[in-house]
């Protein structure tokens, strides 16, 4: 079953490296997607972006400041007007190519965003070290997006040159604004997966070691976040407080109480507020505030709960000012169950790695992933799906400055992808 894909070593790597050094947030992430785009064409995919993988009605957390930005910089790296165009104003972008004898579709999923963390330029630092830290300040790949992109990449070079050993068709989604779980119900409500017979996504290091690979994880917390706004009534401050309705007394009060909200006894809950802004100046009563928050639980009935009661409080504490509020859906996750079929092909696919633990054991995820929307979704028609970890050694943890993985998980990880995908698509 095994193919050999050193051929794909120094590609796995350069990419690496060379995307690790322009990090695009979420939805803005337009150079990027203009760079594997180029690349899918130049493999003989047929590539599909802009609203034929995005529907623009499902988009959660875009912001439109952010995706001009996005536009602005990718002309600034000579993206052209016409691909540009191709994209509508939305990033990422699928690659499809049909080995022409009848079998199953396999849809494929990478995310393509970064975190807005300032990395380090610590000369222990292997990307400041030796030459391809983030060029931009205050966004770094700190979570392993641009391990996931090289990896799809090489994935799909891999299986044009041996799509003859091969049958059935490959989809590649390259997945944009995962970090907030804000890009996948956009992919899924357009469609794009809705005639795959099978879906894979994996995340690298995580809780997994250098040659490991979880290929059952459990603990994908199902997630909603929350933009919350209050609006009251500006009025001086001494003249006549009176008038006013105190909307960040509202966001303060209501603030305090979410982090007390009643645990649920039958399983994980998370409860943040991670940014409160609010008021115009000393002296005027504060009529405006703005929450940032998410909730989080161990399944969807307990991400409800946890929802439901979020929203009893703001709405309480709102009134107690007499303030009005707004209550915005930002991102959203949900879990996920491996079909035993996935699993038991990611096991073969991992045995066959020479040196590699394959970890059966159910290992906690333990954090939200948006894949998993898209795995819902093929679920939903039918189809079977899966989600897996392959284990990377990194000094720091996700989401930090010093993060970074041993790109020796690289070449492991696509041996498995390789191996699970010619199970998946042998003639
Ligand atoms: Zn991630």
């Amino acid at each position: 079953m095994t193919t050999c894909t050193c051929a794909y070593h120094d590609q796995l790597i350069e990419i690496r490296r060379k995307l690790h050094t322009f990090p695009e947030e979420g939805w803005s992430e337009f150079t990027t997607t203009a760079f594997l785009i180029g690349k899918l064409r130049e493999y003989g995919y047929e590539v599909l972006t802009g609203t034929k993988v995005i529907n623009p009605e499902n988009c959660l957390g875009r912001s439109q400041k952010v995706v001009e930005a996005g536009i602005e910089a990718a002309r600034k790296n000579g993206v052209s007007e016409e691909l540009l165009n191709e994209m509508e104003g939305y990033t990422g972008c699928v690659g499809v190519l049909d080995t022409g004898r009848p079998g199953p579709t396999l849809a494929v999923r990478f995310d393509i965003d970064c975190v807005p963390v300032e990395e380090s330029k610590d000369e222990s630092h292997i990307p400041a070290k030796e030459g391809f830290a983030s060029t931009r300040p205050g966004l770094m790949h700190a979570c392993g997006h641009d391990a996931h992109m090289s990896t799809g990449l090489a994935v799909a070079h891999w299986f044009a040159d041996n799509k003859g050993e091969l049958c059935g068709k490959l989809k590649i989604l390259f997945q944009p604004a995962e970090e907030g779980v804000r890009g996948a119900a956009g992919m899924a409500a357009s469609g794009i997966v809705d005639d795959a017979d099978y879906f894979l996504g994996a995340h690298i290091a995580m809780m997994c070691k250098s040659g490991e690979l979880s290929v059952n994880p459990y603990g994908f917390l199902c997630t909603t976040k929350l933009d919350v706004s209050f609006t009251g009534r500006p009025a001086h401050a001494g003249v006549e407080p009176n008038a006013g309705r105190n909307a960040m007394a509202a966001a303060c009060n209501a603030f305090v109480q979410l982090l007390g909200i009643a645990r649920h006894g039958s399983g994980m809950t998370r409860v943040n507020v991670g940014q409160l802004t609010a008021g115009e100046g000393r002296n005027v009563i504060p009529s405006h505030a703005l929450m940032k928050m998410e909730v989080r639980g161990e399944t969807g009935e307990i991400n409800q709960y946890m929802y439901d009661s979020a929203v009893q409080i703001i709405q309480g504490c709102a009134l107690a000012q007499g303030c009005e509020y707004k209550i915005e859906k930002m991102g959203e996750a949900v879990d996920l169950t491996n079909d035993p079929e996935l699993v038991d092909v990611l096991k073969q696919a991992g045995q066959a790695v020479e040196g590699l633990t394959v970890r059966e054991d159910p290992m906690n995820f333990g954090g939200s992933e948006d894949a998993t929307i898209l795995a819902r979704r093929v679920q939903a028609h039918g189809g079977k799906a899966a989600f897996f970890v392959i284990g990377a050694d990194r000094p720091s943890g996700h989401h930090t400055a010093r993060f970074d993985i041993d790109e020796k998980a690289l070449d492991t990880g696509l041996k498995v992808w390789t191996n699970a995908i010619s199970l998946i698509l042998k003639k």
